[in-house]
């Protein structure tokens, strides 16, 4: 642990990554840290650059599939407060890269910003969201960022104007190791009408997801504005499993993980569902879940 010296506070060693997922699936990682502020995670930074360790960092875990093997190296966890904070300004809100999307979404809409109210239910913090551009019901979430701070992976703070970021499909610009807060404007709305939007999304979406209220994982890209999900049913992949991973029954654009699943389950279901799509159909799906 000399590596980390005045850090040690806030690094574990050989820390199981599976409860910090929402497959629950995963190895360890050689060091875990979770810094309570913005200069402990600048050290953590420069200690990995310095001494050319590899450094990855988790948000809640809801978009990630860790292998059994685990991965070297530091994996840094916002969980602090310091990194969750939501601000509300004239315009809209300023957001900690650490904050949950579902605390973003019903401070919005309390506050009659338009926009998030469809993201209900999304899991994920405002920084995963960012980081790949999360999308529901025809809105992106990068179309409401008019500023970001990121953390460089050589420990430098910089900031990002609306006019030196790109949001597409998916993706984002801001590739930064750590995206810290970002500011959002948005249209103005009755928050009552707002509101009852929410709730009626709300149901809607539980009612088709709730067997991914748990371990589930979101698993393809749309192509060209074709939903995954209708291409996998086009293909004639429903009730796709290996091991104790299978497709879920009310959207196959999900898998689901029963316990016992591991890591090597869920990279063979993948792998068997993308061959079957592009035999029958020739289509190359890309995954949208990340694979450490
Ligand atoms: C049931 C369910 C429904 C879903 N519905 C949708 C949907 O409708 N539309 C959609 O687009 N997605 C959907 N998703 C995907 C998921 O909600 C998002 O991808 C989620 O926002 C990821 O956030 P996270 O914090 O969990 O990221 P993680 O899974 O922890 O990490 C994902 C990636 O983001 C990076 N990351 C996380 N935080 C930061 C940060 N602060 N700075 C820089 N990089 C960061 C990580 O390094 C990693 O590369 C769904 C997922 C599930 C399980």
């Amino acid at each position: 642990m000399s590596l980390f010296d005045s850090l040690a506070h806030i690094v574990r060693e050989n820390e199981n990554l599976a409860s910090y997922t929402r497959l629950n699936i995963g190895g360890n990682a050689e060091y875990f840290a979770e810094p309570t502020n913005q200069e402990e995670l600048a050290g953590i930074v420069k200690v990995c650059h310095e001494n050319k360790l590899p450094i990855r960092l988790i948000g809640s875990g809801s978009n990630l599939v860790v292998s059994d093997e685990g991965v070297n190296g530091v994996v840094l966890h916002l969980g602090a407060p310091a990194f969750g904070q939501i601000e509300v300004t004239d315009k809209g809100l300023i957001a900690g890269g650490g904050a949950k999307l579902t605390q973003f979404v019903s401070t919005a809409v309390r506050e009659g910003f338009a926009g998030p109210e469809q993201m209900v239910g999304l899991p994920g913090t405002v920084g995963g969201a960012l980081h790949s551009n999360v999308a529901a019901h025809g809105v992106d979430f990068g179309d409401w960022v008019r500023s970001a701070e990121v953390l460089t992976r050589t420990g430098e703070i910089e900031q990002r104007t609306a006019e030196a970021m790109s949001f597409s499909y998916g993706q984002s610009s801001l590739n930064e190791l750590v995206i810290l807060r970002a500011t959002f404007e948005f249209e103005k709305e009755s928050a009552a009408e707002l509101t009852k939007a929410m709730q009626k999304l709300w149901i809607t979406r539980r009612a088709n997801q709730d067997e991914l209220a748990q371990r589930s994982a979101y698993i393809f890209e749309d192509v060209g504005g074709e939903l995954a999900t209708d291409i996998l049913q086009q293909a004639g992949v429903a009730g796709m499993s290996v091991g104790k991973v299978a497709l879920a029954e009310n959207d196959l654009n999900f898998l689901v993980a029963e316990p016992g699943a591991d890591s090597s389950q869920v990279v063979e279901l993948i792998a068997k569902v993308k061959q079957a799509v592009s035999d029958k159909t020739g289509i190359e799906l890309q995954t949208a879940i990340n694979l450490w």
